[in-house]
């Protein structure tokens, strides 16, 4: 089968695949450079050159980054939580570097790319696939083909704005879902009600436990989240929705909540469908070496 190299870049790591047929062979992570997208694409050359000493037969090369695309899918316009990476000549920037041909995707379009072919969508022919990590993002699959819009920007659903006024996303936009849902949004509100610095995974860990002001926080999250799923399902009525990120893998307490609010706000229309991602934190790059395979 054919053998191609994926990346993902995110706002604290990247990481770096091979994937040959269904089969990831390889799998590094380093820290992304914070000194700018220079600075990041040097990074990712070097690593790319590296696996290519193991796997010379590794040529294409598929790359997902965490922010909307140009329609074209040579540029990065912006990714909302990478420092200084505003309108990024990605493509370019690597072909001058590497001298082979790229192939860029969003973060989110590659995992629900590889979610659809490889993991939890599998024969679907429709299906949406949800990250909640640092950002919110989603990849729509419909018909069996990744549904990019007219401008490439379609699926951006954490810049979906759904409390006007609420706090601001690292796009600028208020009440943004990512403003008010992410694991970021999450973090920050649990960390203001306890007064003092707390993580995601402790947020969940003590809205469990009931810690009644945490557990608020927490639910109003899941809340916004299940309701974007039912919104989504009367938009587009998927045959399955796929939740992955950081948050996701959380596990039972997250789901059962979306799950609830979702159906809450479905009721009379359609049930909504939700599944845990397979391919847990390998989505991203499985779906850019994935991407870099079809074109
Ligand atoms: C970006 C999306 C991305 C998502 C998850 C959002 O802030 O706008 O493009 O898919 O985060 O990383």
């Amino acid at each position: 089968g054919p053998v191609s190299i994926g990346v993902d870049i995110g706002g604290t790591k990247i990481a770096y695949g091979v994937l040959h047929g269904d089969q990831l062979l390889s799998r590094h992570v380093h820290p992304t450079p914070d000194t700018g997208w220079e600075a990041v694409l040097d990074a990712v050359a070097a690593q790319v050159q590296a696996l290519q000493q193991e796997h010379p037969d590794a040529r294409l090369i598929g790359v997902g980054v965490p922010g909307p695309l140009n329609a074209e899918r040579t540029r990065v316009k912006f990714a909302p939580n990478i420092y200084g990476f505003t309108d990024v000549p990605l493509v370019d920037g690597l072909r001058d570097r590497l001298h082979q041909r790229v192939i860029l995707e969003n973060d989110a379009k590659a995992a629900a790319l590889a979610e659809a072919h490889l993991g939890a969508a599998r024969g679907t022919e429709s299906s949406v696939y949800v990250t909640v990590s640092t950002g919110i993002g989603s990849g729509i699959v419909l018909n069996g083909r990744l549904w990019r819009g007219r401008h490439g920007i379609a699926g951006e659903l954490g810049h979906i704005t759904v409390q006007p006024g609420g706090p601001v996303s690292g796009a600028g936009l208020d009440g943004a879902l990512e403003a008010v849902a992410s694991g970021t949004a999450i973090a920050r509100d649990a960390s203001y009600t306890l007064n003092r610095d707390v993580s995601t995974k402790e947020a969940f860990a003590l809205a469990e436990q009931g810690h009644p002001g945490v557990r608020r926080v927490v639910q109003q999250a899941m809340k916004h989240i299940g309701v974007a799923l039912a919104d989504l399902q009367k938009v587009l009525d998927p045959e399955v929705f796929v939740l992955g990120g950081g948050v996701a893998s959380v596990g039972d307490y997250f789901f059962s909540g979306v799950q609830a609010a979702a159906n809450e706000y479905a009721v009379g229309f359609a049930p909504v469908t939700i599944r845990r991602a397979q391919l847990g934190g390998d989505a991203g790059v499985v779906g850019a070496a994935l991407a870099a395979q079809h074109g």
